[in-house]
């Protein structure tokens, strides 16, 4: 049995085994996909590199990127503003995975949650129980509520019913000259966000990749039909280098966004049984470095909880 199971391996499942590997504590974690990095996705394509999720960030004091050797991976964009990785935020992720020794149990998903003295249980879909002295849950609410059922009930009827804005996601490249400036104001017309990359480690000389952000109504929500509705608003070409789109119907959760929201997360904490965490960008921040601080926290705190037993 190990001391802890982290369920969810996106970037916050990721920071806690992280943090525990360094305090030499022994953790199992499980993650639904056959990947690691949960909304975090890059690839290459035809010399550029392509993020299917979080892609750009403020720039800023980042200095946990040292201690990860990732001092050097990201460029400053718009005037220093912003930040991305040069190679993908997947750095990051990867970053975080290269040093875990740790069980690493990936296409499992967890079910329920229960408890049998000192022990907690670890249902997964397969059938599969583990126990386990401690638990980290990584994963967005809607999940997180069906876990809870038996566990903590009362934690599984406050994280009922969690809104999301959904989001397609857009990456095209192609030569400079192919694509004019965008003109329109881009919120009007359903873009929530819009970068323009020309940066030698993400596009080949004299082309761009652009990021761009879709909430606008569409008849169909293929990739076909999505790049025809920007070629056609955007005056976007129609025989780019690359494009890629991803579709995700959980990108910005709502309730953090409604008054009162620290302090009802606060309280859900309290009902928390003692050596249980529950951490991810639900719940405490989008931004990839409040996920690696909370992740990192939620280590530490699990951590104490086990010494003082
Ligand atoms: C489309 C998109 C774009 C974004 N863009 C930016 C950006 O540009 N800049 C920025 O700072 N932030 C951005 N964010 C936010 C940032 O990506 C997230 O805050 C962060 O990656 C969330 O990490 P997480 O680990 O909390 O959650 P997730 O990444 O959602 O990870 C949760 C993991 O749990 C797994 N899981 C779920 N259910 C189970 C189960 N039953 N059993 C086992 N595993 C399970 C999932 O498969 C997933 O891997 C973006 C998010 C999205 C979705």
């Amino acid at each position: 049995m190990c001391d802890v199971v982290i369920i969810g391996g996106g970037l916050s499942g990721l920071a806690a085994a992280h943090e525990l590997e360094r305090l030499n504590i022994t953790y199992t974690l499980i993650e639904v996909k056959a990947r690691l990095g949960g909304s975090i996705i890059s690839r290459r394509q035809n010399g550029f590199v392509l993020d299917g999720g979080a892609c750009v960030f403020p720039a800023g004091n980042w200095s946990f990127l040292d201690d990860l050797g990732l001092r050097e991976a990201k460029f400053t964009f718009q005037d220093g503003r912003l930040a991305a990785f040069q190679d993908g935020t997947q750095s990051l992720v990867d970053a975080l995975a290269r040093p875990l020794r740790g069980e690493i149990l990936l296409r499992m998903a967890v079910s329920s949650l229960g408890v049998d003295g000192a022990f907690f249980g670890v249902c997964l879909e397969n059938g599969l129980l583990l126990n386990t002295r401690a638990l980290i849950v990584a994963v967005p609410a809607r999940y997180a509520e069906h876990m809870f059922r038996a566990l903590q009930p009362e934690v599984s009827l406050r994280l009922l019913d969690y809104d999301y804005d959904t989001i397609t996601r857009v990456s095209l490249g192609c030569r400079r000259e192919q694509i004019g400036a965008p003109g329109r104001r881009l919120w009007d017309m359903g873009l929530p966000f819009y970068y323009e990359i020309e940066h030698s480690c993400r596009a080949p000389a004299g082309c761009v990749l652009v990021h761009a952000g879709v909430r606008f109504a569409l008849p169909q929500t293929t990739p076909q039909a999505v790049i025809a509705a920007l070629q056609t608003q955007l005056d976007w070409p129609d025989n780019p280098l690359v494009s890629w789109v991803t579709y995700w119907p959980e990108a910005d959760p709502l309730p953090p966004h409604t008054p009162g929201f620290r302090d009802r997360m606060a309280a859900l904490r309290r009902l928390l049984p003692e050596r249980v965490a529950l951490v991810g960008s639900d719940y405490d921040g989008l931004g990839l470095n409040e996920r690696v601080a909370a992740g990192r926290s939620a280590a530490r705190q699990i951590a104490a909880g086990l010494a003082a037993r």
